[in-house]
């Protein structure tokens, strides 16, 4: 049967891809629904049809699905965060370790590895420290803010993520009320006018602080006392700033930060490590399943004390300072000055005086270190992007021939890449563990352990 455009379909969801989503079998022809789970039959319309496949709108869960779970957050399905809150949150491990298993295999080639037990949280909830809220305009003219809908830069209005922590609220209830008092206007992304583009707050889970950093088109807000006034009345609150984005681009924040009141960062800790994170750094945003997941770092690495380790796209040196208590000499490179000035004051709050750090590309600090002073690594630690690893990169590490190379990742497709890179360059890639930090959604992190063949 031919199948078209806007055709009304029932199936049965049999199997979940690499997004979330749920594909079907209409006639042997695939289906794609977003929003459908495993086992459920499901009414669509179809949106896009190409030669073998489509993709389906949802209409009607016509037979729910024993793996479905309520989600908490009424607004999933619209906003573009979470992709798999309808899933039961052991599903949602299970569909996180087959993706890890799945991209390791196809995409690595690799068949001979001990897979671990996925590492998942016990509130996949509330689990954020962190949230970055664009602020635009309703159709009806009221400032609104929440979160882009898939794919697109639609707000979907939502001042209270069932991801997040409940002081986002409190906070952006302020900003907007502020913004409406005095009449600043929210950035039009297509004019490029108007002033508010983005509220990012940070709360620190194990030291209560929290921070708020509001993004703008101009380098000042007006009446910023009032602002100021308004979020010291939150008691949590130890740092405001603007931070000044007058490019019309995606990105988010620009380079220069301005403190309106209290400290430029705030702190926290991960185990016995304290933290200080300044807004434009980056910091894992689960400090809970981040503790997990750099023990696992930790056990992988296998340090005696006696090793120098490499930590590459070390972001404000939270890896490095985790490895420093166990190694001789720990080397971190990040691509963000603001992030190494805060891993350098990191390392001296907590007294670990056998650190060091460069700001860089990896893939040219490694290489410049290597060629120029000959530096050595008993232990390469890389923790990239999702784009993965540069080649230059992987090419030095191969000359460098350490013993063991951990690799964390937040992409396993392009760790599975890199993972054949190292693997034909000599190295075996032992075992792997996959950690989840991202409740709801499809994400998934990974460690995984490479020694050198003998
Ligand atoms: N290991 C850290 C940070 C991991 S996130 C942690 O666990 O907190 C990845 C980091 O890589 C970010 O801090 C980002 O700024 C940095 N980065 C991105 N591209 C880079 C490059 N080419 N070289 C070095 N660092 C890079």
């Amino acid at each position: 049967m031919e199948y078209q455009k806007n055709d009304i379909v029932t199936l049965e969801i049999l199997d979940c891809g690499a997004d979330g989503e749920g594909i079907g079998k209409a006639d042997g022809f695939t289906v794609f629904v977003k929003d459908a789970v495993i086992g459920d039959m499901v009414k669509v319309k179809l949106m896009k049809v190409k030669k073998h496949y489509g993709y389906g709108k949802l209409l009607e869960v016509v037979k729910a699905s024993s793996l479905r779970t309520e989600p908490k957050c009424p607004i999933t399905r619209q906003c573009g965060g979470c992709q798999i809150q309808a899933l039961s949150y052991p599903e949602q491990l299970r569909f996180k370790e087959r993706k890890v298993r799945g991209n390791l295999e196809r995409i690595g080639g690799f068949s001979d590895f001990v897979m671990e037990p996925i590492l998942g949280m016990e509130e996949p909830y509330h689990y954020r420290n962190k949230a970055q809220f664009p602020v635009g305009k309703s159709r009806d003219g009221r400032i609104i803010t929440g979160f882009y809908a898939g794919r697109t830069h639609t707000i979907i209005e939502n001042r209270d993520c069932a991801l997040g922590v409940p002081q986002n609220k409190e906070v952006l209830d302020r900003v907007i009320a502020y913004m409406e008092e005095n009449h600043v206007e929210p950035y039009d992304e297509t004019t490029g006018r108007g002033l508010v583009r983005h509220v990012l707050i940070r709360y620190g889970f194990a030291s209560k602080e929290l921070m708020v950093c509001i993004v703008v088109n101009g380098t000042k807000i007006p009446k910023e006392e009032k602002l100021v006034k308004s979020l010291r009345e939150l008691s949590e609150l130890r740092s405001l700033s603007i931070n000044v984005n007058q490019k019309q681009t995606n990105v988010i924040l620009g380079d220069e930060l301005r403190v309106l009141w209290g400290q430029g960062y705030i702190e926290d800790s991960i185990g016995e490590v304290r933290f200080q994170i300044s807004p434009l750094s980056f910091y894992q945003v689960n400090p809970l399943q981040t503790k997990r997941l750099y023990e696992k770092a930790l056990e992988y690495a296998n340090l005696t004390g006696k090793e120098t380790v490499w930590d590459l796209y070390c972001g404000i040196g939270t890896i490095s300072l985790f490895l420093a208590q166990r190694a001789k000499k720990v080397y971190g490179v990040e691509i963000i000055p603001q992030a190494i000035e805060d891993a350098r004051k990191n390392a001296r709050i907590n007294r670990i005086k056998n650190v060091e750090f460069f700001v860089g590309k990896a893939e040219e600090v490694l290489p410049q270190e290597y060629e120029k002073n000959g530096v050595y690594a008993d232990v390469i630690v890389v923790d990239p992007p999702r784009k993965g690893c540069d080649e230059k990169l992987l090419e030095t590490i191969l000359q460098m021939q350490p013993k063991r190379i951990v690799y964390v990742s937040c992409d396993s497709a392009t760790l599975a890449r890199d993972l054949r890179v190292l693997c034909n360059g000599g190295y075996e890639l032992v075992k792997g563990c996959p950690v989840d930090m991202f409740g709801g959604t499809e994400h998934v992190e990974t460690v995984a352990l490479l020694v050198k063949k003998r």
